[in-house]
């Protein structure tokens, strides 16, 4: 019996890892649920179906509903009062984090964006096993996390990630020569620059391989996925960055290689579905029989490969800037672009904008260090800490933090209409 904590369990990760859970109760127990409070109802059947011993909202105005809702959706199945036992609720801006602390064998983060990175570190310090989706807390902490974790202790459960975990059995450490991630293309795949102009955020929406989270979603139109990809592989895998290739897969199958010294390039495929990955990410190394549908080897079928065309999508190359820069600088890309997402949703700026805008942001950043090598966090003015690069050496959660807060001021100033 493996004792779980879900961050993020209303969003696309989340319930899937539930529907897992559901089908193998004798293997796994749910002992916290984390979520926003955008979707009350759904939180409160996740906790009807799974009774954990607590859950996790970060909107603390919702507890209330919250309440409500466990109790009409009880009544609705007929359940009195006194035959449910509530969880403990934690509320507000660090309940994630404190469900992260508690208890158990493995915490799923499925939290979007630089929210989950205190949630990561508390997981890593309290030694339990990190089932990672959420690779922005990786990117944006780097060495952070990494130091702070042990050999082994953080999984990946982003598919491209978990397939390299894979294929890495295979070999030593030292007999890798590149790592090869597949990117699908994302909905806007073949275009130029101009033709993406005038993209919409529903277009960007029409993933043509996966169903995920609306950030995601958008980052896989972008590509800047893929970017946050690429800085997520070097810190896990410590492979430096020149030695990781993307391109486009568009079919999805293949979700990532390994090229060995020896010529020998080892692949993982399986149908697109999350819940291969998930599944590996709670139990590694150990598999879990029927997790997914397997290939269909009985069928004609084709997997065609392509270069990325890194001038209509220049995300990979940007986050490729902000690995080499190291320090504060991917805070500052994943944070510009976070920004840049809810500014392309709410149609305020057009598609290509994103990226310009993450340029604009990072040059900014990088300009204002003298010398950027070897900033750190005592030659900072404290009105400038967060706008100047700090090298990785020489950076701590608040120097991340603030860089995470200057890049989102940045990036909401250069996207906002002038008044
Ligand atoms: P969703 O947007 O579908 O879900 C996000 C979840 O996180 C929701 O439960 C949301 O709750 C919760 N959440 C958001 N902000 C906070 C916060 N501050 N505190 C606590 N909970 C919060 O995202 P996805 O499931 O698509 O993605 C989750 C992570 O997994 C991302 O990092 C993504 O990059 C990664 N990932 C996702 C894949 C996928 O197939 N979806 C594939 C590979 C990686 P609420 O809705 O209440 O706000
Ligand atoms: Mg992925």
């Amino acid at each position: 019996m493996r004792d779980v904590v879900i961050l993020g369990s209303t969003g696309s990760i989340g319930t899937q890892a539930l529907e897992l859970v559901v089908e193998r109760r004798d293997q796994f127990r749910v002992v916290a649920l984390a979520a926003g409070g955008s979707n009350i109802e759904l939180l409160a059947q996740q906790v009807l179906d799974h009774q954990p011993a607590v859950v996790a909202l970060t909107r603390a105005q919702a507890v209330q509903d919250l309440q409500l809702a466990l109790y009409a959706q009880a009544s609705r199945r007929g359940w009195s009062a006194g035959e449910m036992t509530l969880p403990r609720i934690l509320a507000g801006p660090d309940a994630a984090n404190q469900a992260a602390g508690l208890d158990c064998d493995v915490v799923l983060n499925a939290i979007t964006g630089s929210a989950g990175l205190v949630p990561t570190l508390t997981t890593l310090a309290a030694g339990t096993t990190l089932a990672l989706a959420n690779k922005e807390s990786l990117v944006v902490g780097g060495r952070l996390v990494t130091e702070a974790a042990a050999e082994g202790q953080i999984v990946a459960v982003d598919s491209e990630h978990s397939a390299i975990a894979q294929c890495l059995r295979a070999g030593r450490a030292e007999e890798v020569d590149r790592l090869i991630l597949t990117a699908s293309g994302g909905p806007f795949r073949g275009r130029t620059r101009a033709e993406l102009v005038a993209v919409t955020p529903e277009q960007a929406m029409q993933h043509p391989t996966w169903n995920m989270g609306r950030v995601i979603t958008t980052n896989s139109a972008t590509l800047i996925n893929k970017g946050l990809e690429l800085l997520e592989a070097h810190l896990l895998y410590d492979v430096p960055l020149e030695r990781i290739d993307v391109v486009v897969h568009p079919q999805s199958v293949i979700h990532s290689m390994v090229q060995y010294v020896d010529g020998s390039t080892l692949a993982q495929c399986s149908p697109p579905d999350m819940r291969l990955p998930i599944a590996l990410g709670l139990t590694w190394p150990d598999r879990v029989p029927g997790a997914a549908q397997p290939c269909d080897w009985s069928a004609a079928t084709s997997w065609t490969f392509e270069p990325l065309d890194n001038d209509a999508f220049p995300a990979v190359d940007l986050a490729r800037r902000a690995g080499a820069l190291g320090g504060t600088a991917p805070a500052v890309l994943n944070a510009a672009n976070e920004e840049c997402v809810d500014a392309f949703g709410a149609g305020r700026i057009d598609f290509v904008t994103i990226t310009d805008t993450i340029a604009a942001v990072l040059d900014e950043h990088v300009a204002s260090a003298s010398s950027a090598s070897n900033v750190g966090v005592a030659d900072v003015p404290s009105d400038r800490l967060g706008a100047t690069h700090v090298s990785s050496d020489r950076m701590d959660l608040d120097t991340v933090l603030a860089a995470d807060r200057w890049a989102r001021e940045r990036a909401r100033a250069l996207t906002s209409p002038v008044s």
